[in-house]
């Protein structure tokens, strides 16, 4: 047996040539014979140079397409056995592994085989809808000629179940024009009806055809053998008639809306991702007990001892355990709809901006509405910051904008934290403070910013080491800025103007912000952008930082 011969197996992509591989073009134009479905070897018939024969046959003949592949390769040919999109994916190459290992083919011994990869339809036809796969995400081919439909119609319920985005392949053909219709009722018990999905049919090629549509309605639209349907995740949505799948499932809602990452040190914290495998009760930490206690050299009795109560672990019962959790409800199994799905709703709340004293009914009312889940946090700030599961948060804040307390987001925004005037003797500067809070309150800015504010030349609430220092004194502001509120090497800021005329110093703070919102690169804190810019409204940097050395500090070390 010669073994000058190839096996090329190409995944050409979904059909235009700049979607194919380098690899595969060279690989089609190194091979004597091209063997694949017609429409397939039509669809690149241009890349195909003259000397090449074209071995097209039926969509049904795949393994006889494989078997004369192999023959012509072991006669020493080179072939390119071709499928659309990857070869690896409901395409040719599994069966040319097996018609080889029915011969006894091994890499040492049998003709060099080279499996070349290409997009397959989930990423061609996902890349035209938007985003809509980015998380985890399974295909499923509905075609039941060469799998069971009991088979299929259990996969299409686990993935449900398990919330994966899925890409539905040979979605309906001439002939099988039900098993469409049986997955989108098994999925409408597990998703919602309003989930998003989209039907692309001849993804990159002259027909391409895209329709964005959801759970309930998709069928009413034209889905045929080119066609692939994409079932978003419980978290899909749509923007501008795209379909996009967040990153993760945390925090949907902030108050002022603007999506807000977590940060570094957030994660894994057991408030903020109560879904993670270090915080789970269940399954995992009773595994891991096991485990730890066998290392104890108490095999025995300790395993013993754990048997009868440890869950029993099985994917089904994590996938739930799983759903559980981000739910908060104990899932059905029959008959579930995925609809109401909790996020951890975050904001702010104080009893006002010089106002200190919480009143019974408003300790009450934060008691209720944080429940036995969620968190209260008392802050630097003068303000408890909440963290509560929920799927509603305009109730949470209906009830606590009830009890007049004062909400505010949290994050990089801009916090005025003012002093309580000397319990309110001390009013006049009040009014300012309100109208800075109500006017710049909340602000989304590069970095979170502290206006301190106090109401005397006391000073005592430490106005002059916030981001912005504002000093009401002898009916007239005075302005601090470029302090450094954090680290050790804190510092106050500098005093930058004295007697600013009380209908003047809104607008002044206003600007500050404005120009520091504008110019201010992403983080950097005010002080930093003071320094760099040199200016801020016509008050000129002063260096006043400690001249001392000393490592910056991560948080938390
Ligand atoms: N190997 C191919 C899949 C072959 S199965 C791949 O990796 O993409 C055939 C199914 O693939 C079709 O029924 C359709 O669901 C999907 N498909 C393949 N090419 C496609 C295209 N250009 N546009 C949309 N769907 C496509």
């Amino acid at each position: 047996m010669t073994t000058q011969g190839k096996l090329y197996v190409v995944g050409f992509g979904p059909g235009d040539f700049k979607h194919i591989t380098t690899r595969a073009v060279e690989a089609l134009q190194d091979s004597d014979f091209i063997i694949g479905y017609k429409t397939y070897v039509e669809l690149i018939q241009d890349l195909i140079t003259n000397e090449t024969s074209v071995i097209s046959t039926g969509m049904t003949e795949e393994v006889s397409r494989a078997q004369e592949a192999v023959r012509q390769a072991e006669a020493g040919k080179k072939v390119a056995v071709i499928s659309s999109g990857d070869a690896g994916v409901y395409g040719m190459a599994g069966l040319v592994y097996e018609v080889l290992i029915e011969k006894g083919w091994t890499e040492a011994n049998g003709v060099p085989v080279e499996i070349i990869p290409g997009i397959s339809a989930i990423n061609s036809c996902g890349s035209l809808l938007g985003a809509p796969i980015m998380h985890d995400s399974c295909t499923i081919s509905l075609s039941d000629h060469l799998t069971p439909w009991d088979l299929i119609a259990k996969r299409v319920e686990a993935a449900a179940i398990a919330d994966f985005v899925i890409a539905l392949y040979n979605p309906r053909s001439g002939r099988r024009t039900r098993q469409i219709v049986e997955a989108q009722r098994i999925l409408l018990q597990y998703r919602s009806p309003e989930t998003p999905v989209g039907l692309v049919k001849s993804a990159y090629r002259d027909r391409q055809h895209i329709i964005i549509t959801n759970l309930e309605e998709m069928l009413d639209h034209d889905i045929g053998m080119l066609t692939t349907v994409i079932i978003g995740n419980s978290a899909t949505f749509l923007y501008d008639n795209k379909m996009i799948t967040p990153r993760g499932y945390q925090r949907k809602y902030t108050l002022n809306s603007e999506k807000q990452a977590l940060k570094p040190h957030q994660r894994l914290r057991e408030e903020a991702e109560p879904w993670a495998m270090d915080q789970m009760t269940g399954v995992q930490r009773v595994q891991s007990s096991v485990n730890e206690k066998i290392e104890k050299d108490e095999k025995h009795q300790i395993v013993e001892n754990i048997r009868p109560q440890s869950p029993k672990v099985s994917s089904y019962n994590m996938a739930m355990e799983a759903l559980k959790r981000v739910t908060g409800k104990q899932p059905k199994t029959t008959n579930y709809v995925y609809q109401d799905f909790e996020e951890i709703f975050e904001l702010a709340v104080s009893p006002g901006v010089a106002n200190k004293k919480f009143t019974p009914e408003q300790m009450l009312t934060l008691a209720m509405v944080v429940g036995e889940k969620g968190t209260m946090e008392y802050t630097p700030n003068h303000q408890i910051v909440l963290k509560i599961p929920t799927s509603n948060p305009d109730a949470i804040t209906a009830k606590l904008n009830g009890v007049g307390f004062l909400l505010s987001p949290i994050g990089d925004v801009l916090t005025l934290k003012a002093c309580d005037f000397c319990d309110g003797e001390k009013t006049g500067g009040i009014p300012y403070a309100e109208e800075i809070q109500e006017k710049l309150g909340g602000l989304q800015l590069p970095k979170e910013l502290t206006i301190g504010f106090n109401g005397c030349g006391m000073a005592c609430y430490k106005a002059v080491t916030e981001d912005i220092g504002i000093i009401y004194r002898k009916g007239k502001f005075d302005l601090f800025l470029g302090a450094k509120p954090v680290g050790r090497t804190a510092h106050a800021g500098q005093p930058v103007a004295e007697g600013i005329e009380p209908d003047k110093i809104v607008d002044v703070i206003t600007k500050i912000i404005q120009e520091y919102k504008q110019n201010a690169h992403p983080n950097e804190r005010l002080f930093k952008y003071f320094k760099r810019v040199k200016q801020i409204q016509g008050y000129v940097y002063k260096d006043i930082a400690p001249k001392i050395n000393i490592e910056p500090a991560p948080c938390g070390d």
